[in-house]
C-alpha cells in the first residue's frame, strides 16, 4: 500500500487540478464548492479560523492500486478517499470510477457530502472516494479486482462507524457488494460498511431509484410554490445512468413531459415526450440512449439549450458555465449531479430569475436512503419500500420547506440559505465537541 495520509491537510486553491485537466470558469471544483461555503459563512459572520476548519478536509488517503490486465500488462490507477468532517456522525460518501477523479474533484465532492448531509439532517459527515480510471473497457473480473484493492487500500479508514461509501459515478450495487466482501474478510459480518448494496446483502428496497426519486420530489415542491402542473411542464435530462433514468422514470410516473436526455454517447430529443420505459430498454440493450427510434437524435452539447421548463443536469460537474449559460431557455435547473453549475453561472442565473435546486438539496435523496440502509443494517430489520418512500419524502419535504424559509427570511438564492443551514449545524456540532471557538454560533432552529 502507497499511502499518504495527512491529518488536516492544507488547503489548494490553485487553479489547476492534479491530472493537470482545465477548471471551470478559473475555478477547480474544490475551490468552486468553496466559494459557496464562504458565502453562507459571510452570512453567519464566521470567523476565519471556523471558515478554515470548516472548508479543509480531516483527512487524504491516496492509493496505488496495480491491476494485472487480460492482455497481460499492469495498469497502475491511483485511487482517494477524502474525509472532509465528522462532527455530526460517521464520514459518508460515495466511490466514484472515472478519469476526471483526481485528489481536487474528490476533496469537492466529499466537502458536498458534508453539507448535504447536514440540509438533510441525516447523522453523517462527509467523505468521497474515487480512482482515476475509465473502466468502459473493463472486463467484470478486471473491475472486482480493482475494487478489492481499492478496499485493502482504504480498509484501515472506513467502517460502519467511521467511513461508509456508497456507489457514484461508475459504480453499482455489485460494485458495493464485491467492496462488502473484501471488507468482511478483513473485519468480520459488517454490512453497514457499505450502502447501495444488492438487496440480497442487506441493501435497502428504493435505494436504487433514491436519488432521482429525490430530484422529482425537489421539483414538485417548486412546482406547487410556482402553482404549475406537472402536465404542462417539459423536462431535459443530461445523464441517463443511475440518477438521470430514475428522475426520467418518476418524473413520467408524475406526469411530466420528458422530452429529451443524453448521455456521454449521444442525445435524443422528441417534443411530444420520450417513452421512457422503451428508452430505459433501448440503453440497458445497446449500452446508449443514442439511435433510440422513438426520437430524433440531437447533439449532447445541445441539450441544455432546448426550450424546456426544466433542466436536470445528472452527469458530471462543471457542464453549466459562463461560456454556455447564454443558451439556457429552461427556467428551473435541479442539480441531479454534483456541482454541474460554476460559481460564476449560478450568480448569473440566480440575476436571470432562473430558480435552481442545488445539489446538496436535490441529488440529496440517495444519502437519505443510503442512511435508511444503514439504519436497517443495524438493526437487523428491513423496512418496506413504502416506508423508505413515505420517510425520504418527509425528509425532502422538511429540508425543502427549511432551505425555502431560510431564503424568504434572509433574502439570500436557494443555494446560499442550504449552505447557511448546513454550515449552521455543522458549527454548532463543532463547537459542541471542542472544535471550534464560542465565537461562532448556529443559525437559528427552524421555527424561530
Ligand atoms: P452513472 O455512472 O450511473 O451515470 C452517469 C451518466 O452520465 C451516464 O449515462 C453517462 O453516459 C453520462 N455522462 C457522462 N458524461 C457525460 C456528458 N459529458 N454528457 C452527457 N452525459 C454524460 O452516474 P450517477 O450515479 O447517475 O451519477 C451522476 C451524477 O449524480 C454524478 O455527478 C454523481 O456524483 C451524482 N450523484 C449520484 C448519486 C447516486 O446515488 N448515484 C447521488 C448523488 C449525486
Amino acid at each position: 500500500m502507497n499511502e499518504n495520509d495527512s491529518s488536516r491537510s492544507r488547503l489548494d486553491h490553485s487553479p489547476s487540478t492534479a491530472d493537470g485537466s482545465e477548471p471551470t470558469d478559473g475555478l477547480t471544483p474544490f475551490a468552486a464548492v468553496g466559494t459557496f461555503v464562504d458565502a453562507a459563512a459571510d452570512v453567519l459572520e464566521l470567523t476565519p479560523d471556523t471558515r478554515r476548519a470548516l472548508r479543509t478536509p480531516s483527512r487524504e488517503v491516496r492509493v496505488e492500486l496495480p491491476l494485472r490486465r487480460r492482455n497481460g500488462s499492469t495498469g497502475v490507477y491511483v485511487g482517494y478517499r477524502v474525509q472532509h468532517d465528522n462532527s455530526r456522525g460517521p464520514y459518508k460518501g460515495g466511490i466514484r470510477y472515472h478519469p476526471s477523479a483526481d485528489l481536487d474533484e474528490v476533496r469537492a465532492l466529499a466537502s458536498l457530502m458534508t453539507w448535504k448531509t447536514a440540509v438533510v439532517d441525516v447523522p453523517f459527515g462527509g467523505s468521497k472516494g474515487g480512482i482515476e480510471v475509465d473502466t468502459s473497457g473493463f472486463s467484470r473480473g478486471e473491475l472486482e479486482q480493482l475494487t478489492r484493492r481499492y478496499t485493502r487500500a482504504i480498509s484501515d479508514v472506513i467502517g460502519p462507524t467511521r467511513d461508509i461509501p456508497a456507489p457514484d459515478m461508475a459504480t453499482d450495487a455489485q460494485v458495493m457488494a464485491w467492496l462488502l466482501d473484501e471488507y468482511e474478510e478483513h473485519h468480520g459480518h459488517a454490512p453497514a460498511v457499505v450502502t447501495g448494496k444488492p438487496l440480497a446483502l442487506g441493501g435497502s428496497p428504493g435505494r436504487d431509484s433514491a436519488t432521482g426519486t429525490g430530484c422529482i420530489i425537489c421539483l414538485d415542491q417548486v412546482m406547487a410554490e410556482q402553482g404549475r402542473r406537472p402536465e404542462e411542464t417539459t423536462l431535459a435530462i443530461q445523464g441517463f445512468g443511475n440518477v438521470g433514468r430514475w428522475a426520467a422514470a418518476r418524473a413520467v410516473e408524475v406526469g411530466y413531459r420528458v422530452t429529451a436526455v443524453s448521455d456521454s454517447r449521444g442525445a435524443v430529443v422528441n417534443e411530444d415526450g420520450l417513452a421512457v420505459d422503451e428508452l430505459r430498454l433501448h440503453a440497458a440493450r445497446t449500452g446508449s440512449v443514442a439511435s433510440f427510434e422513438g426520437a430524433d437524435p440531437l447533439d449532447g452539447d445541445d441539450l441544455i439549450a432546448l426550450d424546456v421548463d426544466v433542466l436536470i443536469p445528472a452527469a458530471v460537474g462543471g457542464v453549466i458555465h459562463l461560456g454556455n449559460i447564454e443558451r439556457l431557455k429552461a427556467g428551473i435547473i435541479i442539480e441531479g449531479a454534483n456541482h454541474p453549475v460554476t460559481p460564476a453561472a449560478h450568480h448569473s442565473l440566480v440575476d436571470r430569475g432562473l430558480t435552481i435546486i442545488p445539489d446538496i438539496l436535490a441529488n440529496a435523496g440517495g444519502v437519505t436512503v443510503s442512511y435508511f440502509e444503514w439504519v436497517q443494517n443495524i438493526q437487523r430489520f428491513r423496512w418496506t419500500e413504502g416506508r423508505v418512500d413515505t420517510e425520504l419524502r418527509a425528509v425532502l419535504t422538511t429540508a425543502w420547506q427549511e432551505v425555502a424559509r431560510v431564503a424568504r427570511d434572509r433574502d439570500l438564492d436557494l443555494r446560499t440559505a442550504a449552505y447557511v443551514i448546513a454550515l449552521g449545524r455543522v458549527t454548532e456540532a463543532a463547537r459542541l465537541r471542542g472544535r471550534l471557538g464560542d465565537g461562532d454560533h448556529a443559525l437559528d432552529p427552524p421555527g424561530t
